[in-house]
Order: structure tokens, then C-alpha cells, then sequence
């Protein structure tokens, strides 16, 4: 009897192989005839013929046309591989490990074997790894250790028209002089292909034909007050009144908080609105949200659904979403802007381009004739919005690039060659504070420090800081605190019925102000301490995805260290040098606090605030340190600690002066009530 079970079970369970195996090759011969249905498909040959005859060539397509996810592996098929591998840029991170996991589906292979991806501290690729998807900060840092890109046979610089920094840098770089036998795509789904064919001496352009279908643009009457409402109102409005089968909704907003403060308001929303409205599936995408999730948006809407996408301009043009009928627009993203007089750079909320609003309405014009609402009134777009984003190379601050660039030996960067120079004063500026930092000398040579700030992926200020820690015998606890810096800001969570526990729980890392970046010291090394226990994380109402990724930064930081020879040394009761440390690489970030409570940057005085999340926001020390300013209703600084004055003086005294830092109330008081010495 036993053995007719073990029999039938035998059975059973290779049929369910049988069954899955064959659910998985459908699937299979699905995804391979989906790729036929491509615009770019018919062009396959040409295409490849194009590239075989030309070293450069200038590509472009509209947005789902299949440039991403089609020409690598076109390439690959026709053997380009066998030479090297085929790089793929992207401006963004979330593109490059959703493409990368789009195509390694379509050739049937496992992600990070032969296709994979690489983005700021996570490498998802192997030995094996013929198609890597990068961001484009990715392929600038590897000119570093392969000046050359010898390994590389290809190399697609996609999504051009956005005009990132390191895009731009990468375009000056001029990586197809050195290898004749490298092929150089450049990929744009606009029409500044010219401007591109021009930079690249007269490059060919191949154009894809695009299906696009008329997109009829609604305005509003009068401009809105509130977007997000109106957004929200207009996407419950579309889906109440249109059928459900009759396609998705896509609306575009400026960034995380923003998206889940609609996400929260449509989930209340359609609560109320019964069962006999069609169900709504709310789906965001920005740049932070794990990736489990970020699948969630290129599922198939069910049937009797509709689903509604709430995205950042990551949609705009680097992620095709099918299926999308109705495009809500806003008009607004969040984009960096920096003030070269003051050294200061911030995120601001800006109306888009022309460029890009047009861009956004062409999403619901995909698979059929879509509508476009646009919140904002015709005469807004004629007259206020700009025809194109300016380029990011042109309101940024470029001590990153500088740096990156003297360590290629680029010396003569007035002469270098961009395809819109940046303000001669925003170059000037990176180089002072690149001098300051020590990492140039007079000459504006490349120093040791310099070198070794150059291995580490950061920004110049958070890499001195590390080399500094050198002296102050604290890197370990250094290395922490920049890992748990550069998660940003999304380490606490707040759930709205919890508040109290939640600030609670912050409050304690904060005991005897120590001060922002201890804080985040002593969540990691608390963490560390439960052996990373997730429970742990729970109790204190901490994002045990932030930590985990803080740790794996930490590592690799820790093996960065190494590389320059750095030991790992700890001084953890000594907060006073650690802090010192911290000051080392942020004294340009020091503000003085005024009588009512606002702050004085020191070096280019600005009035600042402390953040209201900050540690210190009740304490108001006399001096602090800020990693960085966020606008919103006013100037915050974000991660403040306190600081001697003294020791600006002390770490960095070609940058400031005792007078600078000379307190002048303390002079004005009497004898016996200053510090006794
Ligand atoms: P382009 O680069 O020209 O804008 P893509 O190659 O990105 O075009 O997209 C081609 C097709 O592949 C689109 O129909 C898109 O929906 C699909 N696609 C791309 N990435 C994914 C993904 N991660 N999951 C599912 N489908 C995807
Ligand atoms: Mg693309």
C-alpha cells in the first residue's frame, strides 16, 4: 500500500513539474513574442547594422520604444558580447535594477548572472555578467580604476535627454578616443539628438519610429491652490466616472512624502465610495521604495480594476508602464538647485519644462488615444514654464566631479570639454572647498589626502570626514556614522497612532544631547549590540530595511578603508574627538546660534534653523554643525552637533579666522563671569 501512495506521490509531483515547467516556458514564449511587438523590433537589423558601421551613433525613440531593455540584448545576440561586456547607463537607480530585472526575465537567466546591475553600494552582478545596467555615476566612478574601460565592448549612455551631471561628465570624457574598437550609443527619447550628433562630431542619428496616439490636454480654468487635492480629486474623479477596463491613471508628484500622503488620502477615499465602484490599486514608485514593492507597478491590472500610479519623474521617461490611459500633471518635480556665491545647494519644488510636461502627457498615448490633465492653466504653460530643464551640470555643486576628475589627471577643467559649461564661479567654488578640505594643494593638484578621499563614493565633505577619523583614531565609529548618514532620512518611522512611543524611542538615543550624528551612532551600535535583531528594530520604532542597508554601506565603507589604508580604530568613549572628526570634513557647515533662536551660517552668513526632528531642536547650542540644509517652509539644517568654536580654528585655520569664530557678547562681560582659565 505504502509504496502505491510513495507511487501516486511520485506522480503527482513531477506532473506538478510537468505543469510549472510549462507555465514557466509559456510564460517564456510569451515575454519573447512581446518583445516583437516593440517599435524598435522592425529595426533590428538596421539598427545593428548602423552600429557595426559606426563608432558613434545617436539613438532615439520614444519612451517604451524599447531602447533599454531591446538594443543590449540585440547586441548580445549578435555577439558583441563575445568581446566585452555591454554597459547600459542610467540617471537612476530604481531604472537600472528594474531593467536589469525586466531583462534578465526576458532572456530566462537569473539576475546578476549574465545580466545585472550596479548602483551606489549594491553590485548585483557576477563573473558571468554580460549586460550591466548601471547608473551613470557608476560608470564614472569604474573610469577610475579602468581608465580605459577595456572590459567593456559597448557602452550605451541611455537616457541622454536628461542631462545628468555624470552623463554630461561622461560625455566629456570622450571615451570613444582612446578605443577605437569601443561602440559609443547614445540614447535619447527627445529631439535634442542634434545637439547630441553635433557634440559628437556629426555622429549618425537613428530614429525609431514611435507609435504614439493623440493625447487630448485638459488645463484648468484658474490655477490650483493645492495640487496634491487636486490631483487626488481629479484621479477619484476619472475613476468614478470612466469604465474600469478602459485604462490606468499615472500621476506624477514631487517625491516620497508626497506620494504617501496621497496614497494615505486615496486609501480613505475609496473606502467610502462602496462596493460598486470598481476596486482602485494604488501603486507608488520613487527612488527609496524597496524593491519587493517596485515590481508591484508593471503587474497586469486585474480585470474590473484600474490602477492608479504614483510616481515621482522617474515615469517621465526612465520606466514605461503599459496600460497607462489618464496622466494627471501637476507640473511640478522636485529638482536641486545650488547657489554658487554661497556654496549652498538644495532640493526645491520647481514647475517643470515645457520638455518634460509634454513628455508626461506622451505616457497616456501609448496603447491607445489618452488624456492628459494638467493642473495648471494653458496660459501657465505658454508663458511661465520653460522650454527645457536646464541641465543638472549648470545648478549643481560640483565638488564631487572636480574631485573625480583631477583623480583621472583632468587638470585644465576651465578648458575641459562640456556640452554646456557649468558657471565658471560654480568650478571656482569646488575648487576652494576641495583646497579647504585639503584634498588640493595651492597649485590645485591632487593631494594624498585627496587620493584617498577620491576612493570613497561620497560626497567630499562625508570622505574627509573618514580620512579624517584616521588621526582621531575613530574610524570605526566614523564609518558608522556616514553609513547611517547616507540612508538619508528614513531610519525613524512614526506611525501616526504611535507618535508619542516613536518619539520616545528617538529621544533616548538622544540622552545628554549628544547631538544628531552621535544619535546615529548609537542606533547603530545599539543595533550591533542585539546582533542586528529585528525585534530590536521594532521596539524601537526603527526601519530595519534602512539599517540593514546602513550596515551593508558600513561594510563596504569598512573595506574602502582598507583600500587607502586606513585602520579600523575605535574611540567610542571620546565623543569630543569623534566630534572633532565630524568637524574635520563639515566645518564649511557651521552656523552660530542668534538671540531669537535662528541660526548664522558663519562663512557666507545665511539665517538657518535646526530641523524640528533634529535632537537639538529644544537645546539650541551656541555652535553647530549641520550635514546639510533641506528647504521647505524655511532654511533647516538637517543633522546638526555641537561645536566648540575653537576647534574651527584649530582643524581648520586656512578657513577660519579667530575673528570668524570670536564670540563678541563674551567680551562686552565682566571679569569673573567668563570661563575661568
Ligand atoms: P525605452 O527604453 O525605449 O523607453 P524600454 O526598453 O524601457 O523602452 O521598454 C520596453 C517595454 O518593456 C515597455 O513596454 C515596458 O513596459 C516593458 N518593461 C520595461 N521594464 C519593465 C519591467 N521592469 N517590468 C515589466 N515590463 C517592463
Ligand atoms: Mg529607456
Amino acid at each position: 500500500k505504502d509504496t502505491i501512495m510513495d507511487g501516486e506521490n511520485v506522480d503527482q509531483e513531477s506532473s506538478i513539474e510537468e505543469l510549472n515547467k510549462s507555465i514557466a516556458k509559456s510564460a517564456f514564449d510569451k515575454l519573447q513574442d512581446d518583445r516583437k511587438t516593440l517599435p524598435v523590433y522592425p529595426y533590428r537589423d538596421e539598427l545593428l547594422q548602423a552600429i557595426n558601421d559606426h563608432q558613434v551613433l545617436v539613438i532615439v525613440g520614444e519612451t517604451g520604444s524599447g531602447k533599454t531593455t531591446q538594443i543590449p540584448q540585440y547586441l548580445h545576440e549578435a555577439g558583441y558580447t563575445k568581446r566585452g561586456k555591454i554597459g547600459c547607463t542610467q540617471p537612476r537607480r530604481v531604472a537600472a535594477m528594474s531593467v536589469a530585472a525586466r531583462v534578465s526575465q526576458e532572456m530566462g537567466v537569473k539576475l546578476g548572472h549574465e545580466v545585472g546591475y550596479s548602483i551606489r553600494f549594491e553590485d548585483c552582478t557576477s563573473e558571468t555578467t554580460v549586460l550591466k545596467y548601471m547608473t551613470d555615476g557608476m560608470l564614472l566612478r569604474e573610469f577610475l580604476g579602468e581608465p580605459d574601460l577595456a572590459s567593456y565592448s559597448v557602452v550605451m549612455v541611455d537616457e541622454a535627454h536628461e542631462r545628468t551631471l555624470s552623463t554630461d561628465i561622461l560625455f566629456g570624457l570622450d571615451i570613444a578616443r582612446f578605443r577605437p574598437d569601443l561602440k559609443l550609443l547614445i540614447s535619447s527619447a527627445t529631439l535634442d539628438a542634434e545637439k547630441f550628433s553635433d557634440y559628437f562630431d556629426s555622429a549618425p542619428i537613428f530614429k525609431i519610429p514611435g507609435r504614439r496616439f493623440p493625447v487630448e490636454i485638459h488645463y484648468t480654468k484658474a490655477p490650483e491652490a493645492d495640487y496634491l487635492d487636486a490631483a487626488i480629486v481629479t484621479a477619484l474623479q476619472i475613476h468614478v466616472t470612466q469604465p474600469p477596463g478602459d485604462g490606468d491613471i499615472l500621476v506624477f508628484l514631487t517625491g516620497q512624502e508626497e506620494i504617501e500622503t496621497a496614497e494615505e488620502i486615496l486609501k480613505q477615499r475609496t473606502r467610502g465610495l462602496g462596493t460598486k465602484i470598481a476596486e482602485l490599486i494604488i501603486c507608488p514608485i520613487y527612488a527609496n521604495l524597496p524593491t519587493e514593492l517596485q515590481a508591484k507597478i508593471f503587474e497586469p491590472t486585474p480585470e474590473g480594476a484600474r490602477k492608479v500610479v504614483l510616481a515621482t519623474n522617474i515615469a517621465e521617461t526612465s520606466l514605461t508602464i503599459d496600460g497607462i490611459k489618464y496622466v494627471i500633471d501637476p507640473g511640478f518635480c522636485k529638482m536641486k538647485s545650488y547657489n554658487p556665491r554661497t556654496g549652498m545647494e538644495s532640493l526645491l519644488v520647481t514647475p517643470v519644462s515645457k520638455a518634460s510636461a509634454n513628455q508626461r502627457a506622451g505616457r497616456s498615448g501609448r496603447t491607445g488615444p489618452g488624456k492628459c490633465f494638467r493642473l495648471y492653466t494653458a496660459h501657465n504653460y505658454q508663458h511661465d514654464l520653460e522650454d527645457n530643464t536646464v541641465p543638472e551640470i549648470q545648478r549643481t555643486n560640483l565638488a564631487n566631479v572636480v574631485l573625480t576628475l583631477k583623480s583621472l589627471g583632468i587638470h585644465d577643467l576651465l578648458n575641459f570639454d562640456f556640452m554646456d559649461p557649468p558657471p565658471a564661479e560654480a568650478l571656482l567654488k569646488a575648487l576652494e572647498l576641495l583646497y579647504a578640505l585639503g584634498a588640493l594643494n595651492k597649485l590645485g593638484e591632487l593631494t594624498k589626502v585627496g587620493r584617498r578621499m577620491a576612493e570613497f563614493p561620497l560626497d567630499p565633505m562625508l570622505s574627509k570626514m573618514i580620512v579624517a577619523s584616521d588621526k582621531y583614531k575613530c574610524s570605526d565609529e566614523i564609518i558608522s556614522i556616514a553609513a547611517m548618514l547616507s540612508i538619508g532620512n528614513s531610519i525613524f518611522y512614526r506611525p501616526k497612532d504611535k507618535q508619542v512611543h516613536a518619539d520616545n524611542a528617538r529621544l533616548n538615543f538622544h540622552m545628554g544631547n549628544v547631538g544628531d550624528h552621535i544619535a546615529l551612532l548609537k542606533v547603530y551600535s545599539s543595533w550591533k549590540e542585539t546582533n542586528f535583531s529585528t525585534q530590536w528594530c521594532y521596539e524601537n520604532y526603527i526601519q530595519v530595511r534602512s539599517m540593514k542597508r546602513a550596515r551593508d554601506i558600513r561594510d563596504q565603507l569598512e573595506g574602502l578603508l582598507e583600500r587607502v589604508e586606513i585602520e579600523v580604530t575605535s574611540n567610542v568613549n571620546d565623543l569630543e574627538t569623534i566630534k572633532k572628526a565630524i568637524t574635520s570634513g563639515f566645518f564649511p557647515h557651521s552656523a552660530r546660534l542668534q538671540k531669537n533662536g535662528s541660526y548664522r551660517t558663519v562663512k557666507h552668513p545665511q539665517t538657518v534653523h535646526i530641523h524640528p526632528s533634529s535632537g537639538l531642536a529644544q537645546v539650541l547650542p551656541r555652535w553647530v554643525v549641520y550635514h546639510e540644509l533641506v528647504l521647505t517652509t524655511k532654511e533647516y539644517m538637517r543633522q546638526a552637533t555641537e561645536l566648540k568654536p575653537e576647534w574651527l580654528v584649530e582643524i581648520a585655520p586656512h578657513y577660519y579666522q579667530l575673528k570668524d569664530v570670536e564670540d563678541p557678547t563674551s567680551k562686552k562681560m565682566p571679569r569673573g563671569e567668563g570661563r575661568t582659565s
